[in-house]
């Protein structure tokens, strides 16, 4: 299976990308985990990055493109992979097709997760994330167990310093900006699938999953 994860900030795609990515067995592939990790480790790419992100603009188009086609050359994700983050603008989505069609391989849906302002508001306003692992969280919505602390693996949790009010507004018009170009692009492929985002997380997976079974009706998962 490959599946794209499409959304505003806050729809619940790296939460839903990780739950899929296990009950799949295939490997999540977040362009924003990856700039992060990038960032922490002050790599190259890390440091060009770095201020696109704090300002929440868009990191230029072909670093991130290198970025994945180094990951897409790693050998996990011959079987699938659930992509979340990418594509961000029209040139991004050829980008992913050439670099598939390279491998001989395509897109099997793209998953618009179309969710509501005051929700996304409400979400990135209470989002905290494991520095570990990258595992998601929410202060009300799904808090952890223990205050602060990662049910995985116990890493400290903290609020991404681009989920401030500010820079949550300059993401949302970005996102806004280029979202119609993108859900054309897949619509006249019909590979889009839209799902309400504002529901609740079970019921996203299981309509996720349900398009991955009507694709796939052998699929154990
Ligand atoms: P969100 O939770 O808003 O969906 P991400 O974790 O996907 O955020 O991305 C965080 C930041 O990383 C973005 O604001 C942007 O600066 C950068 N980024 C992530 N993916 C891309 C991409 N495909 N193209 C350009 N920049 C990206
Ligand atoms: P994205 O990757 O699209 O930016 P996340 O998966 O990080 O979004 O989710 C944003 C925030 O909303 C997180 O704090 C997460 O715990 C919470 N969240 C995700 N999905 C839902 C949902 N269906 N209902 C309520 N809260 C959710
Ligand atoms: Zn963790």
């Amino acid at each position: 299976m490959r599946i794209v994860l499409l959304g505003p900030p806050g729809a619940g795609k790296g939460t839903q990308a990780k739950i899929l990515a296990d009950r799949l067995q295939v490997p999540h592939i977040s362009t924003g985990d990856l700039l992060r990790e990038n960032v922490k480790n002050n790599t190259d790419l890390g440091k060009e990055a770095r201020d696109y992100m704090e300002r929440g603009l868009l990191v230029p188009d072909e670093l991130v493109a290198k970025m994945l086609t180094k990951r897409f050359a790693q050998s996990d994700t011959k079987n699938g992979f659930i992509l979340d983050g990418y594509p961000r603008n029209l040139n991004q989505a050829e980008t992913l097709d050439t670099i598939l069609q390279e491998k001989n391989m395509a897109i099997d849906f793209v998953v618009y997760l179309d969710t509501a302002e005051d929700i996304i508001i409400q979400r990135l306003s209470g989002r905290l994330v494991c520095s570990v692992c990258a595992a998601n969280y929410h202060i009300k919505n799904m808090p952890p167990k223990v205050k602060g602390v990662c049910d995985n693996c116990h890493g400290p949790l903290s609020q991404r310093t681009d989920d401030r009010e500010e820079t949550v507004r300059k993401r949302l018009q970005i996102y806004k900006k280029e979202v119609s170009s993108l859900i054309d692009y897949y619509e006249r492929q019909h590979r889009l699938r839209r799902i309400d985002g504002g529901q609740e997380a079970d019921i996203v997976l299981n309509k996720i999953i349900g398009f991955a079974k009507m694709l796939n009706d052998s699929l154990k998962v």
